[in-house]
């Protein structure tokens, strides 16, 4: 039988959610509070730079399986571009000192034996040391894991759980830790091949879901804020919007697929992460210089990494609290010199954009991380999605794209 199932949000999670279930032959109707779709995963045309940007560097891996079904689904897996072999270009700012780490294919990581693989001036001997991240709980914190520190942690453990955990990984959980590394330096080359939506965000992983949907009955639509979940016993009867009131049949179904702080206000003893993370990124209109990969790793600055897309240069700051209140020009200028640097280029600051997320992901700790709810709720038709709930996963697409999979399971379950 058909369902009719209500989406709210249109961010991954929710758009991964009624990508499945349109997939599976239900009705869905996507409701989004904002003018635009994609949520924290977006494009949109910026006037400083002239240029489509997205909101935010975003980088996949090729074992990153939920992500790829999901594209794969909605017919835009080939925009997912990167190199064929798992190799990622590095630069030191500080002696300007650069390596390439090239992970062979299968999950024997034979690469850690070979010095023209690894990280160099390190030993295998430095990689067996990480051994206790990998199954290690959530309560536990990576500093108290690991050792912070040494040549590896500088040159690879750092940029890697930095970027996945979104905080100082000493103070991130080991746990959420150890996943990414389970998913990626332990699951071999093949699963760590890095892939960007060179085309941008919205026209690879938003637009062509959006159209999915409508083109299987369903809608999407934005300027729609839910203000109130109506509760009659043990369901959802009702979905109150800004300006209308939808009443639910007694088989249709919610995934509520909204950020933390909206799904507590909406749901009546709901636990989630309180604590939350910025991530700043810095667009230059700027033609990469043929030499640049297209994704660079740079340690010893303020840049962490560097992206090459067409008539773009691009930069991510993770945890980027700190630079929340540097002045905008005074922070393009720094980075514009970080840049330079690291892409070996000497040119004038160029057109910019800074984007500052404040709330870009949960905070990635033990505390935080015991707060993030399951997909189920008091409510037998009332599921959540999004990627603060309890993926296994740091908040990321693969993590956000999980927990809308998990959500329409449970609906097409009911
Ligand atoms: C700058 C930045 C860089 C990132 N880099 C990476 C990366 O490199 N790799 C990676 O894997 N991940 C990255 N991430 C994380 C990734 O973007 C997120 O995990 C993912 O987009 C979260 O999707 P979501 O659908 O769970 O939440 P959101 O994208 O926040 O979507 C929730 C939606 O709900 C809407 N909403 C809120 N309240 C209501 C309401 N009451 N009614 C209706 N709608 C409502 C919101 O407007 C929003 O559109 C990055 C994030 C940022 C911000």
């Amino acid at each position: 039988m058909t369902k009719t199932v209500h989406i709210i949000g249109a961010g991954v999670s929710g758009l991964s959610a009624g990508v499945r279930l349109a997939r599976a032959g239900h009705r869905v109707h996507v409701h989004e509070a904002t003018q635009h779709v994609g949520g924290r995963c977006r494009s949109y045309f910026d006037g400083a730079t002239g240029l489509t940007i997205d909101n935010g560097n975003h980088l996949l891996l090729s074992g990153n399986r939920h992500a790829l079904d999901y594209a794969r689904t909605i017919g835009s897996e080939a925009g997912l571009v990167g190199p064929a072999k798992a190799e990622f270009s590095f630069i030191d700012l500080r002696g300007s000192r650069q390596w390439m780490l090239r992970l062979n294919d299968g999950r024997m990581p034979l690469w850690v034996f070979d010095k023209n693989s690894r990280v160099p001036d390190t030993t295998p001997r430095d990689y067996f040391a990480l051994a206790p991240l990998v199954w290690a709980s959530t309560d536990r914190l990576v500093g108290d894991t690991i050792a912070c520190r040494g040549t590896l942690y500088d040159r690879l453990v750092q940029p890697l759980l930095l970027a996945a955990l979104n905080i100082d990984p000493p103070k991130g959980s080991a746990g959420l830790a150890g996943a990414i590394v389970r998913e990626t330096l332990l699951a071999g080359g093949k699963a760590c091949r890095p892939l960007v939506a060179r085309g941008g965000l919205s026209s690879v992983l938003v637009d062509p879901a959006i159209a999915y949907i409508e083109g299987r009955g369903g809608s999407a639509r934005t300027g729609r804020e839910l203000r109130e979940l109506v509760r009659t016993g043990e369901r959802i009867t009702a979905l109150k919007f800004v300006d209308d009131e939808i009443t639910l049949a007694p088989d249709d179904a919610v995934v509520l697929a909204v950020p933390a702080r909206a799904a507590t206000a909406l749901v009546p003893g709901l636990t989630a992460p309180t604590k939350f993370r910025a991530i700043v990124n810095v667009h230059f209109r700027y033609d990469p210089p043929a030499h640049l990969p297209p994704l660079l790793g740079v340690v010893g600055g303020l840049v962490e990494w560097l992206f090459a897309f067409p008539q773009r240069l691009s930069v991510t700051v993770s945890d980027g609290e700190r630079l929340i209140d540097t002045p905008r020009e005074e922070l393009a200028r720094a980075i514009w010199a970080d840049v330079c640097k690291a892409a070996g280029i000497e040119a004038n600051l160029p057109p910019w954009q800074i984007v500052r997320e404040r709330r870009a992901t949960f905070e990635a700790t033990p505390e935080q991380h015991a707060l993030r709810p399951g997909a189920t709720t008091s409510w037998t038709n009332l599921f959540l999605a999004g990627d603060w709930t309890d993926t296994g996963l740091p908040a990321t697409i693969e993590g956000s794209v999980r927990s809308g999979d998990r959500a329409a399971d449970h609906v097409l379950r009911m």
